[in-house]
């Protein structure tokens, strides 16, 4: 059954299990790491550590080509179609990876007057690389335009109608997040392909979707150039992520190399972790917290006390909602009474680890404050019961 497998992998996180009385409920800012991921580092660390690309003996030429093939195990486990087209490049995270697009592709290749879609209401990171490269490129004489992509005032996702009236001949590049940090949200990225058409690259911000959803590149409705993720949100060590890139579309991507020493412990912990994510299952995975969030929302809507923050132009709760189901893993609401700072510590004064501010979003929604509960598969279905149970005693 879903609950016995599920208690099987959550045995497997042994800070989750090591601390049965606290529940952590802030997986979209970070993950706990399986034992799986805990060995591999610990195996590499005490049988070939080593610096990676210029060695003469056995550790460092192991070193260099765990690199290269966790490279390789980036594009499998994005279900990448064409692996001898694409690049992965290792990043630290999901915020230097939307840099490295922007400073190493898209400002080489813009020109004056070309305009490009960037989210203004998702995570600052996938807003503030593309204001960057537009003041680099200004400052050059290069005057490039930043169209702000339009959301559903209901659904919270993209709105494609408004979209198709934003693009042009000069658009050269759309910014676009998979599964928004402070909605859950699926933003629908495939009806930005629709209104963009067949040749204007789509960089997708996927920190919220790898390791909670299947992210498959050989499907058709997520025909993007670009995957952005951070491997710290999907199992791996902090200080992960990558870029991958299609590089068919358009001019390559190619990132300058290793600057210096490679974060080899944290590219071994990422491989690891995607083969753990790949036994678990990404669709097992979805389903599971799917089933958690449905739970957590379906008794909180009754609470008059709490708004359910629903999309980022519509901050109506209840009829506003996406489908349950469609919230990946996150709720994000607001007590009517109590900040949102002294609600999260009343919460972690009963064992639970939610986030409370402003999410790090950009433009309006979240920032007067809220709390974040993001899960992940190790939550269970006693956490979200006692969660409500607490939730209730406040409302
Ligand atoms: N984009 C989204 C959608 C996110 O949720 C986050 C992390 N909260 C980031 C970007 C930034 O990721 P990182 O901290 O790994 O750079």
């Amino acid at each position: 059954s879903a609950a016995l497998w599920q208690r099987e992998l959550r045995e497997q996180f042994p800070i989750v299990t090591a601390h049965p009385e606290s529940a952590y409920l802030d997986s979209a800012a970070t993950s706990q790491k399986p034992r799986a991921v805990l060995e591999a580092v610990q195996t590499y660390l005490t049988t070939s550590n080593a610096n990676a690309g210029r060695g003469t003996y056995p550790w460092a030429n192991l070193t260099t080509e765990l690199v290269e093939t966790t490279r390789e195990r980036v594009k499998e486990f994005l279900g990448d179609p064409e692996p001898e087209r694409s690049v992965v490049h290792f990043t630290s995270g999901t915020t230097e990876g939307l840099r490295t697009v922007a400073r190493d592709w898209l400002v080489p290749h813009l020109t004056d007057g070309d305009e490009i879609l960037v989210p203004y209401a998702d995570h600052r990171a996938n807003l503030d690389p593309w204001l960057e490269a537009q003041r680099l490129l200004a400052a050059r004489g290069v005057h490039v335009h930043l169209r702000a992509l339009p959301y559903q005032t209901v659904s919270g996702d993209y709105d494609h109608r408004a979209l198709g009236d934003l693009v042009g001949p000069r658009t050269r590049f759309v910014a676009a997040t998979h599964v928004h940090h402070v909605y859950g949200g699926d933003m629908n990225v495939h009806r930005i392909r629709a209104a963009v058409g067949p040749d204007v690259p789509i960089c997708l911000d996927a920190a919220q979707s790898v390791g909670h959803l299947p992210v498959a590149l050989d499907d058709p409705a997520l025909d993007v150039d670009f995957v952005v993720f951070s491997g710290h949100k999907a199992m791996a060590l902090p200080g992960t992520g990558a870029v991958w890139a299609r590089n068919a579309r358009g001019p390559a991507f190619r990132p300058a190399g290793w600057q210096g020493t490679p974060n080899t412990v944290g590219i071994v912990s990422l491989r690891a972790a995607l083969d753990w994510l790949d036994a678990a299952g990404p669709d097992r995975i979805a389903g599971w917290t799917a089933g958690l969030t449905t739970r957590l929302t379906d008794r909180l809507r009754h609470l008059d006390a709490y708004e359910i923050l629903g999309c980022p132009t519509s901050l109506a709760a209840d009829s506003a909602l996406p489908a349950a189901q469609r919230r990946h893993g996150i709720v994000t609401f607001r007590h009517c009474d109590i900040p949102s700072d002294d609600l999260g510590f009343i919460l972690y004064s009963h064992g639970f680890m939610v986030r409370g501010d402003s999410l790090c979003q950009a433009g309006v929604g979240a920032k007067d404050g809220s709390v974040r509960v993001s899960l992940h598969v190790y939550n269970t279905v006693e956490e979200i019961d006692r969660l409500l149970t607490v939730l209730t005693s406040l409302a």
